[in-house]
Protein backbone atom coordinates (compact mmCIF):
# COMPACT_ATOMS: atom_id res chain seq x y z
CA UNK A 1 0.00 0.00 0.00
CA UNK A 2 1.15 3.49 -0.52
CA UNK A 3 2.44 5.60 2.05
CA UNK A 4 0.42 9.05 1.94
CA UNK A 5 2.18 10.61 4.55
CA UNK A 6 1.02 10.53 8.72
CA UNK A 7 -0.74 13.75 8.51
CA UNK A 8 -3.18 12.29 4.89
CA UNK A 9 -3.47 8.76 6.80
CA UNK A 10 -4.76 10.69 9.93
CA UNK A 11 -7.11 12.79 8.44
CA UNK A 12 -8.54 10.30 5.91
CA UNK A 13 -9.44 7.82 8.88
CA UNK A 14 -11.14 10.65 10.94
CA UNK A 15 -12.98 11.21 7.19
CA UNK A 16 -13.96 7.36 7.17
CA UNK A 17 -14.90 7.13 10.83
CA UNK A 18 -17.64 10.31 9.82
CA UNK A 19 -19.06 9.16 6.46
CA UNK A 20 -17.97 5.52 6.14
CA UNK A 21 -14.45 4.32 4.28
CA UNK A 22 -16.71 3.59 0.65
CA UNK A 23 -17.71 7.51 0.83
CA UNK A 24 -14.40 8.92 0.90
CA UNK A 25 -11.54 8.86 -1.78
CA UNK A 26 -8.09 9.73 -2.27
CA UNK A 27 -7.83 8.29 -5.67
CA UNK A 28 -6.03 10.27 -7.99
CA UNK A 29 -8.66 9.43 -11.27
CA UNK A 30 -11.57 10.96 -8.82
CA UNK A 31 -9.70 13.71 -7.68
CA UNK A 32 -8.95 14.74 -11.46
CA UNK A 33 -12.48 14.50 -12.34
CA UNK A 34 -13.70 17.21 -9.81
CA UNK A 35 -10.95 19.47 -11.07
CA UNK A 36 -13.15 20.20 -13.76
CA UNK A 37 -16.32 22.19 -13.96
CA UNK A 38 -18.18 24.30 -16.62
CA UNK A 39 -16.08 27.03 -16.46
CA UNK A 40 -13.89 27.92 -19.76
CA UNK A 41 -10.71 28.20 -18.26
CA UNK A 42 -10.90 24.57 -16.50
CA UNK A 43 -12.09 23.27 -19.32
CA UNK A 44 -9.56 24.54 -21.82
CA UNK A 45 -6.52 23.27 -19.13
CA UNK A 46 -7.54 20.10 -19.31
CA UNK A 47 -8.03 19.97 -22.68
CA UNK A 48 -4.84 21.04 -23.04
CA UNK A 49 -3.57 18.24 -21.32
CA UNK A 50 -2.77 20.18 -17.78
CA UNK A 51 -3.14 18.53 -14.66
CA UNK A 52 -6.66 20.67 -13.51
CA UNK A 53 -6.17 21.69 -9.67
CA UNK A 54 -6.97 18.38 -7.08
CA UNK A 55 -8.41 17.88 -4.04
CA UNK A 56 -6.52 15.34 -1.41
CA UNK A 57 -10.10 14.00 -0.27
CA UNK A 58 -13.40 13.76 -1.83
CA UNK A 59 -16.02 13.39 0.22
CA UNK A 60 -19.09 12.35 0.21
CA UNK A 61 -21.83 12.72 3.34
CA UNK A 62 -25.24 11.20 3.75
CA UNK A 63 -26.76 13.39 6.25
CA UNK A 64 -26.98 17.10 7.84
CA UNK A 65 -24.81 15.76 10.71
CA UNK A 66 -22.10 14.44 8.92
CA UNK A 67 -21.51 17.40 7.16
CA UNK A 68 -21.45 18.90 10.48
CA UNK A 69 -18.80 16.78 11.59
CA UNK A 70 -16.65 16.82 8.51
CA UNK A 71 -16.73 20.92 8.92
CA UNK A 72 -15.29 20.21 12.35
CA UNK A 73 -12.26 18.46 11.55
CA UNK A 74 -11.71 20.86 8.65
CA UNK A 75 -11.84 23.46 11.27
CA UNK A 76 -9.53 21.65 13.57
CA UNK A 77 -6.91 20.93 11.10
CA UNK A 78 -7.43 23.90 9.33
CA UNK A 79 -7.97 22.12 5.93
CA UNK A 80 -10.06 24.30 3.34
CA UNK A 81 -13.89 23.01 2.11
CA UNK A 82 -14.96 22.75 -1.04
CA UNK A 83 -18.48 22.28 -1.61
CA UNK A 84 -19.35 20.55 -4.99
CA UNK A 85 -23.09 20.08 -6.60
CA UNK A 86 -24.13 18.72 -9.98
CA UNK A 87 -20.33 20.57 -11.37
CA UNK A 88 -22.15 22.66 -14.13
CA UNK A 89 -21.43 26.15 -12.55
CA UNK A 90 -19.57 28.12 -15.15
CA UNK A 91 -18.05 30.30 -13.19
CA UNK A 92 -15.36 28.13 -11.83
CA UNK A 93 -16.93 28.16 -8.22
CA UNK A 94 -16.75 24.69 -7.48
CA UNK A 95 -13.15 23.88 -8.33
CA UNK A 96 -10.79 23.18 -5.08
CA UNK A 97 -8.19 25.60 -6.40
CA UNK A 98 -6.81 25.52 -2.62
CA UNK A 99 -6.84 21.64 -2.28
CA UNK A 100 -8.03 20.37 1.01
CA UNK A 101 -11.37 18.26 1.35
CA UNK A 102 -13.90 18.66 -2.08
CA UNK A 103 -17.58 17.51 -0.47
CA UNK A 104 -19.65 16.06 -2.71
CA UNK A 105 -23.38 16.85 -1.64
CA UNK A 106 -25.30 14.67 -4.10
CA UNK A 107 -25.89 11.60 -1.41
CA UNK A 108 -27.93 14.25 0.59
CA UNK A 109 -30.71 13.71 -2.07
CA UNK A 110 -33.72 12.88 -0.18
CA UNK A 111 -37.48 14.78 -0.30
CA UNK A 112 -38.33 15.68 2.98
CA UNK A 113 -41.43 16.83 2.90
CA UNK A 114 -44.53 17.96 0.28
CA UNK A 115 -46.85 20.53 1.95
CA UNK A 116 -49.99 20.89 -0.04
CA UNK A 117 -51.41 23.25 2.68
CA UNK A 118 -48.89 25.61 3.08
CA UNK A 119 -47.52 24.97 -1.09
CA UNK A 120 -44.78 24.30 -0.46
CA UNK A 121 -41.39 21.15 -0.72
CA UNK A 122 -38.49 20.14 1.20
CA UNK A 123 -35.64 18.59 0.21
CA UNK A 124 -31.51 18.25 0.86
CA UNK A 125 -29.68 20.45 -1.44
CA UNK A 126 -27.89 17.63 -2.78
CA UNK A 127 -30.93 16.33 -4.93
CA UNK A 128 -30.60 16.89 -9.10
CA UNK A 129 -33.28 19.90 -9.64
CA UNK A 130 -35.09 17.79 -12.03
CA UNK A 131 -35.92 14.97 -9.52
CA UNK A 132 -37.13 17.71 -7.15
CA UNK A 133 -39.30 19.23 -9.91
CA UNK A 134 -40.51 15.44 -10.34
CA UNK A 135 -41.58 14.90 -6.80
CA UNK A 136 -43.85 18.01 -7.31
CA UNK A 137 -45.16 16.81 -10.46
CA UNK A 138 -46.14 13.26 -8.75
CA UNK A 139 -48.44 15.58 -7.08
CA UNK A 140 -49.63 18.15 -9.65
CA UNK A 141 -47.34 20.54 -9.06
CA UNK A 142 -44.13 22.85 -10.18
CA UNK A 143 -41.49 24.56 -8.76
CA UNK A 144 -41.64 26.98 -11.97
CA UNK A 145 -37.59 26.25 -12.41
CA UNK A 146 -36.70 25.46 -15.51
CA UNK A 147 -32.99 26.46 -15.82
CA UNK A 148 -31.21 25.17 -18.59
CA UNK A 149 -29.21 22.95 -16.09
CA UNK A 150 -32.13 21.34 -14.58
CA UNK A 151 -31.21 18.22 -15.17
CA UNK A 152 -27.52 18.39 -14.28
CA UNK A 153 -27.31 20.83 -11.26
CA UNK A 154 -28.11 20.29 -7.48
CA UNK A 155 -30.62 22.47 -5.69
CA UNK A 156 -27.66 23.51 -3.34
CA UNK A 157 -25.79 24.88 -6.32
CA UNK A 158 -28.99 26.82 -7.82
CA UNK A 159 -29.45 28.42 -4.51
CA UNK A 160 -25.40 29.36 -4.01
CA UNK A 161 -25.15 31.29 -7.59
CA UNK A 162 -28.89 32.45 -7.15
CA UNK A 163 -29.67 30.82 -10.31
CA UNK A 164 -33.01 31.62 -12.97
CA UNK A 165 -35.08 29.74 -14.80
CA UNK A 166 -36.36 30.29 -18.03
CA UNK A 167 -40.08 31.15 -16.62
CA UNK A 168 -38.80 33.75 -14.20
CA UNK A 169 -40.23 36.81 -15.55
CA UNK A 170 -43.65 35.07 -13.56
CA UNK A 171 -42.57 33.02 -10.97
CA UNK A 172 -38.84 35.08 -10.05
CA UNK A 173 -35.52 33.69 -9.72
CA UNK A 174 -34.36 30.89 -6.92
CA UNK A 175 -34.13 33.84 -4.31
CA UNK A 176 -37.82 34.27 -4.46
CA UNK A 177 -38.84 31.00 -4.42
CA UNK A 178 -36.93 29.35 -1.63
CA UNK A 179 -38.35 30.23 1.41
CA UNK A 180 -36.14 29.03 4.39
CA UNK A 181 -33.29 26.82 4.51
CA UNK A 182 -31.29 25.22 6.94
CA UNK A 183 -27.71 25.62 6.80
CA UNK A 184 -24.09 23.72 8.27
CA UNK A 185 -22.00 27.00 9.30
CA UNK A 186 -18.22 26.70 9.04
CA UNK A 187 -17.53 25.47 12.82
CA UNK A 188 -20.21 22.81 12.20
CA UNK A 189 -22.95 24.64 14.17
CA UNK A 190 -26.35 23.51 12.73
CA UNK A 191 -28.77 26.36 11.93
CA UNK A 192 -32.13 27.57 10.09
CA UNK A 193 -33.67 30.26 8.99
CA UNK A 194 -36.80 31.37 10.03
CA UNK A 195 -39.87 29.02 7.96
CA UNK A 196 -42.19 32.48 7.55
CA UNK A 197 -43.49 34.21 4.37
CA UNK A 198 -42.43 37.50 5.93
CA UNK A 199 -41.06 38.90 8.38
CA UNK A 200 -39.19 42.17 9.98
CA UNK A 201 -37.19 40.43 12.70
CA UNK A 202 -33.51 41.76 11.53
CA UNK A 203 -31.93 41.25 8.08
CA UNK A 204 -33.51 38.01 6.08
CA UNK A 205 -30.84 34.96 6.81
CA UNK A 206 -32.15 32.87 3.86
CA UNK A 207 -30.92 35.83 1.77
CA UNK A 208 -27.58 35.84 3.38
CA UNK A 209 -26.43 32.52 2.40
CA UNK A 210 -28.27 32.23 -1.21
CA UNK A 211 -26.03 33.32 -3.69
CA UNK A 212 -22.83 32.87 -0.92
CA UNK A 213 -21.14 29.53 -3.19
CA UNK A 214 -20.01 28.02 -0.34
CA UNK A 215 -17.76 30.14 0.95
CA UNK A 216 -19.83 30.90 4.51
CA UNK A 217 -21.42 27.68 5.28
CA UNK A 218 -23.19 24.13 3.12
CA UNK A 219 -26.85 24.43 3.04
CA UNK A 220 -28.04 21.22 3.28
CA UNK A 221 -31.92 21.58 3.17
CA UNK A 222 -34.23 23.72 1.40
CA UNK A 223 -37.96 24.48 1.30
CA UNK A 224 -39.70 26.38 -2.08
CA UNK A 225 -42.37 27.55 -3.09
CA UNK A 226 -44.74 25.44 -5.29
CA UNK A 227 -47.27 26.35 -7.71
CA UNK A 228 -50.46 24.44 -9.73
CA UNK A 229 -49.85 23.56 -12.93
CA UNK A 230 -51.10 26.77 -15.06
CA UNK A 231 -54.98 25.64 -17.13
CA UNK A 232 -53.45 27.27 -20.09
CA UNK A 233 -49.82 28.35 -20.99
CA UNK A 234 -50.04 30.05 -24.58
CA UNK A 235 -46.97 30.71 -26.99
CA UNK A 236 -46.33 33.25 -29.70
CA UNK A 237 -43.47 35.16 -31.73
CA UNK A 238 -42.58 38.63 -32.91
CA UNK A 239 -40.23 40.21 -34.93
CA UNK A 240 -38.80 44.02 -34.39
CA UNK A 241 -36.83 46.00 -36.42
CA UNK A 242 -34.26 46.14 -34.22
CA UNK A 243 -33.11 45.73 -30.90
CA UNK A 244 -33.39 48.99 -29.92
CA UNK A 245 -37.78 49.04 -30.86
CA UNK A 246 -37.86 45.55 -29.11
CA UNK A 247 -36.75 46.51 -25.61
CA UNK A 248 -39.15 49.41 -25.66
CA UNK A 249 -41.96 47.16 -26.19
CA UNK A 250 -40.91 44.47 -24.05
CA UNK A 251 -40.67 47.50 -20.88
CA UNK A 252 -43.93 48.19 -22.12
CA UNK A 253 -45.00 45.05 -21.98
CA UNK A 254 -44.03 44.06 -18.11
CA UNK A 255 -45.14 47.92 -16.74
CA UNK A 256 -48.37 46.25 -17.52
CA UNK A 257 -48.36 42.54 -17.49
CA UNK A 258 -46.07 39.38 -16.23
CA UNK A 259 -45.68 36.83 -18.83
CA UNK A 260 -43.23 33.48 -17.97
CA UNK A 261 -41.21 34.19 -21.13
CA UNK A 262 -39.94 37.03 -22.82
CA UNK A 263 -36.73 36.22 -24.82
CA UNK A 264 -35.58 39.01 -27.27
CA UNK A 265 -32.60 38.47 -29.37
CA UNK A 266 -30.70 40.82 -30.81
CA UNK A 267 -29.80 40.90 -34.51
CA UNK A 268 -26.61 38.87 -34.29
CA UNK A 269 -28.20 36.19 -32.40
CA UNK A 270 -31.47 36.39 -34.47
CA UNK A 271 -29.75 35.10 -37.03
CA UNK A 272 -27.08 32.97 -36.37
CA UNK A 273 -28.51 31.32 -33.13
CA UNK A 274 -32.38 31.16 -33.92
CA UNK A 275 -31.79 30.79 -36.91
CA UNK A 276 -29.58 27.17 -36.37
CA UNK A 277 -31.90 26.45 -33.79
CA UNK A 278 -35.74 26.81 -34.53
CA UNK A 279 -34.58 27.15 -38.43
CA UNK A 280 -36.74 30.85 -38.73
CA UNK A 281 -35.10 32.69 -41.33
CA UNK A 282 -35.88 36.51 -40.52
CA UNK A 283 -33.86 39.76 -40.09
CA UNK A 284 -34.54 41.73 -36.92
CA UNK A 285 -34.96 41.31 -33.53
CA UNK A 286 -37.14 38.11 -32.60
CA UNK A 287 -39.00 37.57 -29.20
CA UNK A 288 -40.94 35.09 -28.38
CA UNK A 289 -43.28 35.07 -25.21
CA UNK A 290 -45.06 32.38 -23.02
CA UNK A 291 -48.36 33.52 -21.29
CA UNK A 292 -50.11 31.42 -18.46
CA UNK A 293 -52.58 31.39 -16.04
CA UNK A 294 -56.95 30.99 -15.67
CA UNK A 295 -57.66 30.76 -19.41
CA UNK A 296 -59.64 33.95 -19.11
CA UNK A 297 -57.16 36.00 -18.24
CA UNK A 298 -54.74 34.17 -20.69
CA UNK A 299 -56.83 35.73 -23.21
CA UNK A 300 -57.00 39.22 -22.18
CA UNK A 301 -53.25 39.06 -21.63
CA UNK A 302 -52.62 38.10 -25.29
CA UNK A 303 -54.86 40.66 -26.92
CA UNK A 304 -52.54 43.61 -24.78
CA UNK A 305 -49.79 41.55 -26.06
CA UNK A 306 -50.59 42.16 -29.84
CA UNK A 307 -51.68 45.74 -29.27
CA UNK A 308 -48.59 46.23 -27.57
CA UNK A 309 -46.36 44.68 -30.24
CA UNK A 310 -48.39 45.91 -32.77
CA UNK A 311 -47.89 49.63 -31.38
CA UNK A 312 -44.44 48.77 -31.79
CA UNK A 313 -44.22 47.80 -35.71
CA UNK A 314 -43.60 43.99 -35.03
CA UNK A 315 -44.43 41.15 -37.30
CA UNK A 316 -46.72 38.54 -35.32
CA UNK A 317 -44.80 35.28 -36.00
CA UNK A 318 -47.74 33.69 -34.38
CA UNK A 319 -47.80 30.68 -31.94
CA UNK A 320 -45.87 28.44 -34.43
CA UNK A 321 -42.64 29.50 -34.17
CA UNK A 322 -43.00 30.35 -30.10
CA UNK A 323 -43.78 26.88 -29.47
CA UNK A 324 -40.98 25.94 -31.74
CA UNK A 325 -38.83 27.94 -29.19
CA UNK A 326 -40.10 26.06 -26.12
CA UNK A 327 -39.67 22.64 -27.81
CA UNK A 328 -36.04 23.50 -28.54
CA UNK A 329 -35.28 25.26 -25.38
CA UNK A 330 -32.72 22.77 -24.42
CA UNK A 331 -31.65 21.85 -27.99
CA UNK A 332 -29.83 25.36 -27.23
CA UNK A 333 -26.80 24.07 -24.95
CA UNK A 334 -26.82 20.54 -27.28
CA UNK A 335 -23.70 20.44 -29.38
CA UNK A 336 -22.81 22.10 -32.00
CA UNK A 337 -25.57 25.36 -31.17
CA UNK A 338 -23.40 25.92 -27.94
CA UNK A 339 -20.02 27.25 -28.04
CA UNK A 340 -17.69 24.38 -27.16
CA UNK A 341 -13.54 24.08 -27.17
CA UNK A 342 -11.76 25.07 -29.41
CA UNK A 343 -13.87 28.17 -28.98
CA UNK A 344 -12.87 30.22 -26.53
CA UNK A 345 -16.26 31.70 -24.95
CA UNK A 346 -18.21 33.34 -22.23
CA UNK A 347 -21.61 34.17 -20.73
CA UNK A 348 -21.65 37.93 -19.61
CA UNK A 349 -25.16 38.07 -17.91
CA UNK A 350 -25.66 41.44 -16.10
CA UNK A 351 -29.16 43.17 -15.47
CA UNK A 352 -29.69 47.30 -15.07
CA UNK A 353 -32.97 49.25 -14.93
CA UNK A 354 -34.67 50.11 -17.86
CA UNK A 355 -32.78 53.77 -17.32
CA UNK A 356 -29.99 52.08 -18.28
CA UNK A 357 -29.94 48.83 -20.19
CA UNK A 358 -30.06 49.35 -23.72
CA UNK A 359 -26.60 51.85 -22.66
CA UNK A 360 -25.78 48.62 -20.80
CA UNK A 361 -26.15 46.31 -24.48
CA UNK A 362 -24.25 48.98 -26.59
CA UNK A 363 -21.44 49.69 -24.16
CA UNK A 364 -21.03 46.17 -23.25
CA UNK A 365 -20.99 45.08 -27.48
CA UNK A 366 -18.53 47.79 -28.38
CA UNK A 367 -16.12 47.19 -25.44
CA UNK A 368 -15.93 43.58 -26.85
CA UNK A 369 -16.37 44.22 -30.47
CA UNK A 370 -13.87 47.37 -30.55
CA UNK A 371 -11.48 45.43 -28.78
CA UNK A 372 -11.31 42.82 -29.68
CA UNK A 373 -11.75 42.60 -33.70
CA UNK A 374 -11.70 38.14 -33.76
CA UNK A 375 -14.18 38.04 -31.12
CA UNK A 376 -18.10 37.94 -31.98
CA UNK A 377 -20.99 39.51 -29.62
CA UNK A 378 -24.34 37.85 -29.37
CA UNK A 379 -26.83 38.80 -26.47
CA UNK A 380 -30.57 37.94 -25.92
CA UNK A 381 -32.91 39.73 -22.70
CA UNK A 382 -34.62 36.47 -20.90
CA UNK A 383 -34.92 37.87 -17.35
CA UNK A 384 -37.73 40.84 -16.89
CA UNK A 385 -38.07 42.65 -14.10
CA UNK A 386 -40.76 45.82 -13.78
CA UNK A 387 -37.87 47.97 -13.23
CA UNK A 388 -35.69 46.27 -15.74
CA UNK A 389 -33.96 43.34 -17.28
CA UNK A 390 -31.06 40.80 -17.72
CA UNK A 391 -28.94 40.82 -20.56
CA UNK A 392 -27.66 37.36 -21.76
CA UNK A 393 -24.67 38.67 -23.68
CA UNK A 394 -21.71 35.86 -24.95
CA UNK A 395 -18.66 36.43 -26.39
CA UNK A 396 -17.56 33.61 -28.88
CA UNK A 397 -13.78 33.57 -30.49
CA UNK A 398 -13.01 30.46 -32.75
CA UNK A 399 -9.26 30.79 -32.96
CA UNK A 400 -7.64 31.12 -29.08
CA UNK A 401 -4.08 31.48 -28.82
CA UNK A 402 -2.99 27.75 -27.83
CA UNK A 403 -0.59 28.87 -25.14
CA UNK A 404 -2.68 28.53 -22.03
CA UNK A 405 -1.26 31.12 -20.42
CA UNK A 406 -1.95 33.19 -22.86
CA UNK A 407 -5.56 31.78 -23.70
CA UNK A 408 -6.24 32.84 -20.09
CA UNK A 409 -4.51 36.41 -20.09
CA UNK A 410 -6.91 36.89 -23.18
CA UNK A 411 -9.80 35.40 -21.82
CA UNK A 412 -9.66 37.50 -19.08
CA UNK A 413 -9.13 40.82 -20.87
CA UNK A 414 -12.15 40.10 -22.54
CA UNK A 415 -14.30 39.40 -19.43
CA UNK A 416 -12.77 42.64 -17.76
CA UNK A 417 -13.57 44.63 -20.89
CA UNK A 418 -17.36 43.76 -21.13
CA UNK A 419 -18.06 43.60 -17.18
CA UNK A 420 -16.43 47.00 -16.65
CA UNK A 421 -18.37 48.51 -19.57
CA UNK A 422 -21.52 47.14 -17.46
CA UNK A 423 -20.01 48.40 -14.53
CA UNK A 424 -19.73 52.29 -15.78
CA UNK A 425 -22.98 52.16 -17.30
CA UNK A 426 -25.53 50.68 -14.51
CA UNK A 427 -25.09 46.91 -15.02
CA UNK A 428 -23.98 44.42 -12.31
CA UNK A 429 -21.16 41.83 -12.24
CA UNK A 430 -23.97 38.98 -13.04
CA UNK A 431 -27.41 38.42 -12.97
CA UNK A 432 -27.75 34.51 -12.45
CA UNK A 433 -24.14 32.64 -12.93
CA UNK A 434 -22.56 33.86 -9.73
CA UNK A 435 -19.21 34.79 -9.25
CA UNK A 436 -17.17 32.05 -8.37
CA UNK A 437 -13.26 32.14 -9.28
CA UNK A 438 -14.42 33.82 -12.88
CA UNK A 439 -15.29 37.28 -10.75
CA UNK A 440 -13.98 37.01 -7.83
CA UNK A 441 -11.21 40.08 -8.42
CA UNK A 442 -14.36 42.57 -9.78
CA UNK A 443 -16.16 42.11 -6.84
CA UNK A 444 -14.67 45.25 -5.09
CA UNK A 445 -14.89 46.96 -8.12
CA UNK A 446 -18.98 46.18 -8.01
CA UNK A 447 -19.12 47.12 -4.70
CA UNK A 448 -16.21 49.46 -3.32
CA UNK A 449 -16.86 49.85 0.42
CA UNK A 450 -19.89 47.49 1.11
CA UNK A 451 -17.88 44.73 0.27
CA UNK A 452 -16.30 45.44 3.53
CA UNK A 453 -20.17 43.68 4.78
CA UNK A 454 -19.61 40.98 2.83
CA UNK A 455 -16.17 40.04 4.41
CA UNK A 456 -17.03 40.88 8.02
CA UNK A 457 -19.77 37.70 7.38
CA UNK A 458 -16.99 36.11 6.14
CA UNK A 459 -15.02 36.85 9.03
CA UNK A 460 -17.11 36.30 11.50
CA UNK A 461 -18.70 32.97 10.36
CA UNK A 462 -15.40 31.46 8.71
CA UNK A 463 -12.33 33.25 10.90
CA UNK A 464 -10.05 30.11 9.57
CA UNK A 465 -11.00 31.10 5.82
CA UNK A 466 -11.30 27.19 5.13
CA UNK A 467 -14.69 27.49 3.04
CA UNK A 468 -14.13 28.07 -0.77
CA UNK A 469 -10.78 30.04 -0.57
CA UNK A 470 -10.25 32.66 -3.58
CA UNK A 471 -14.32 32.42 -4.70
CA UNK A 472 -16.57 35.24 -4.42
CA UNK A 473 -13.94 38.11 -3.67
CA UNK A 474 -13.51 36.56 -0.12
C1 LIG B 1 -25.74 23.61 -20.26
C2 LIG B 1 -25.84 24.55 -19.10
C3 LIG B 1 -26.96 25.36 -18.99
C4 LIG B 1 -27.10 26.22 -17.89
N1 LIG B 1 -28.24 26.95 -17.76
C5 LIG B 1 -28.45 27.69 -16.64
C6 LIG B 1 -29.69 28.37 -16.44
O1 LIG B 1 -30.60 28.30 -17.26
N2 LIG B 1 -29.84 29.08 -15.30
C7 LIG B 1 -28.86 29.15 -14.35
O2 LIG B 1 -29.08 29.79 -13.32
N3 LIG B 1 -27.66 28.53 -14.54
C8 LIG B 1 -27.43 27.81 -15.63
N4 LIG B 1 -26.24 27.14 -15.82
C9 LIG B 1 -25.14 27.34 -14.84
C10 LIG B 1 -25.10 26.29 -13.71
O3 LIG B 1 -25.64 25.10 -14.12
C11 LIG B 1 -25.75 26.81 -12.46
O4 LIG B 1 -24.93 27.80 -11.89
C12 LIG B 1 -26.08 25.73 -11.41
O5 LIG B 1 -26.95 26.28 -10.48
C13 LIG B 1 -24.87 25.16 -10.69
O6 LIG B 1 -25.33 24.06 -9.91
P1 LIG B 1 -24.38 22.83 -9.57
O7 LIG B 1 -25.13 21.95 -8.63
O8 LIG B 1 -23.85 22.21 -10.78
O9 LIG B 1 -23.25 23.60 -8.75
P2 LIG B 1 -21.67 23.42 -8.78
O10 LIG B 1 -21.13 23.83 -10.09
O11 LIG B 1 -21.31 22.07 -8.28
O12 LIG B 1 -21.27 24.49 -7.67
C14 LIG B 1 -21.52 25.84 -7.87
C15 LIG B 1 -21.25 26.63 -6.57
O13 LIG B 1 -22.21 26.26 -5.59
C16 LIG B 1 -21.57 25.86 -4.39
N5 LIG B 1 -22.46 24.87 -3.78
C17 LIG B 1 -23.01 23.76 -4.34
N6 LIG B 1 -23.81 23.13 -3.48
C18 LIG B 1 -23.78 23.86 -2.33
C19 LIG B 1 -24.41 23.71 -1.05
N7 LIG B 1 -25.24 22.71 -0.80
N8 LIG B 1 -24.14 24.63 -0.09
C20 LIG B 1 -23.30 25.67 -0.32
N9 LIG B 1 -22.68 25.86 -1.52
C21 LIG B 1 -22.91 24.96 -2.51
C22 LIG B 1 -20.23 25.32 -4.85
O14 LIG B 1 -19.29 25.37 -3.82
C23 LIG B 1 -19.90 26.31 -5.96
O15 LIG B 1 -19.38 27.49 -5.39
C24 LIG B 1 -26.07 26.29 -16.91
C25 LIG B 1 -24.93 25.48 -17.05
C26 LIG B 1 -24.82 24.62 -18.12
C27 LIG B 1 -23.63 23.73 -18.20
Amino acid sequence: MKTKGLMTDIILSELEDVVGYENVSTKTSERLVYGVDYFWISRMWADRGLTPPRADYIVRPGSTEEVAAILKIANYYRIPVQVWGGGSGSQGGAIPVAGGILMDMKRMNRLIELDEESMTITCETGMIHQQLEWHANEKGYSLMHYPSCLTCCTVGGALAHRGAGILSTKYGKIDDMCVSMEVVLPNGDIINTLPVPRHAAGPDLTQIFIGSEGTLGVMTKATFKIFEMPEVRKFRAFLFKDMSTGLAACRDIMQKLKPSIMRLYDEAETVSIIKKVIGIDKKGAFMNLAYEGPAEVVKIEERIILDICAKYEAEDLGSEWGEKWYKNRITFFYPDHIMDLPQMFGTMDTAATYANLEKVYWAMKHAVEDNFPDVRFIAHCSHWYEWGAMIYDRFIMDNPPDDPEEAIRLHNRIWNAGVRAALANGGVINHHHGVGLKLSRLMKEQYGPAMQVFEALKKGLDPHGIMNPYKLGL
